[in-house]
């Protein structure tokens, strides 16, 4: 079996050595098809998360089938195509579980993160977390709907009734929010590294109403905004461009230090604030939406073997849409 380790000095695993789940286990054994690449990953390698699972197999937006179970499993049977999110376990016992906040679980686990995740062939996954794909979408079309389609829709749903709609930084996530806003009856104004014409060219293709550079003003306010490049400038620059009452959405799971900005930028009732995970109500609501949309992802594919090349793009902002792994 081949995995992308994180600290890799390790002997490649034979086929025996798959983790098998346990008797009465809700865990299955998932055969990879595709995982998408998420700028989270590039935060994991960097150290930029505390206390990752050492060594790990990063990725999280993993499509794949069940070739074995636990006898606790009951959702679904072997054969099966599921999708694995970021979100892996919870406790189901902390306030924030039992108050239906579970993406704030004080003991989350999380896939490619504190678990194993989706850079190799075969992966294990609890099925409570696990959720059924729609048959619209070809396995590498949907990898990347399991974090940028989520966190993306979490964050859109935190922008309320907006009508105009920011987008800071032009990737994964921001393609497919853009169709579900753009469906709801938003307009969207995208914004982009400086001088990034292919990103701006992408965003109109997607039916945004202007495309520009992040420094740069929108021709009116926003109603709301969502950050998903992980640039702390970003924020008084999208406060500066909502209206009164607005409010600008954080998507990313880190960001570089937010300068001081003056109090006046966010005075009249603007708001801040940032989205943390996903819960499975969120993956219910949006796989059912998707496929009404129907939300269309761009994906480039590449093999499990050139992980690092999609990370190396994805860092240096050279991928339009998703990246995604094929075993
Ligand atoms: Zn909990
Ligand atoms: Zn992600």
């Amino acid at each position: 079996m081949r995995a992308m380790m994180l600290e890799a000095p390790r002997q490649p695993l034979r086929a025996v050595d798959l983790p098998m789940p346990k008797p009465g286990a809700t865990q299955v054994l998932v055969k990879v098809a595709a995982c998408a690449v998420c700028r989270t990953d590039l935060h994991v390698m960097d150290g930029e998360l505390p206390d990752p699972k050492l060594p790990l197999v990063p990725g999280h937006e993993i499509i794949g089938a069940i070739v074995k179970k636990g006898r606790g499993v009951q959702r679904f049977i072997v054969g099966d195509r599921v999708g694995i999110p970021w979100l892996g376990w919870t406790c189901g016992e902390c306030e924030f579980c039992r108050g239906g906040r579970e993406n704030l679980c004080d003991r989350a686990k999380f896939t490619g993160y504190t678990l194993d995740g989706g850079y190799a062939e075969f992966t294990v996954a609890d099925e409570r977390f696990c959720f059924p794909i729609p048959d619209a979408y070809s396995d590498a079309e949907a990898a990347p709907l399991l974090c940028a389609g989520l966190i993306g829709y979490r964050s859109l749903v935190k922008t309320g009734e907006a009508k105009r709609l920011g987008i800071y930084g032009f990737g994964a996530a921001a393609h497919i929010v853009a169709q579900v806003a753009k469906f709801r009856g938003c307009e969207i104004f995208a914004f982009t590294r400086r001088g990034d014409s292919e990103a701006q060219a992408f965003a109109k293709s997607l039916g945004a109403v202007w495309a520009g550079d992040s420094e740069v003003m929108p021709p009116e306010k926003l109603d709301a905004a969502i950050i998903f490049a992980p640039v702390g400038n970003l924020i008084p620059l999208a406060l500066k461009a909502v209206t009164k009452g607005g409010t600008v959405v954080c998507g990313g799971i880190h960001m570089s230090d937010i300068p001081s900005f003056p109090y006046d930028l966010l005075w009249q009732e603007r708001t801040l604030c940032s989205v943390a995970n996903l819960t499975r109500r969120d993956g219910e609501e949006f796989f059912a939406l998707a496929p009404k949309v129907p939300v269309r992802t761009t994906v480039q594919l590449f093999p499990l073997a050139e992980a690092n090349e999609a990370l190396t793009r994805l860092r240096a902002g050279k991928l339009q849409g998703a990246a995604v792994l094929v075993p």
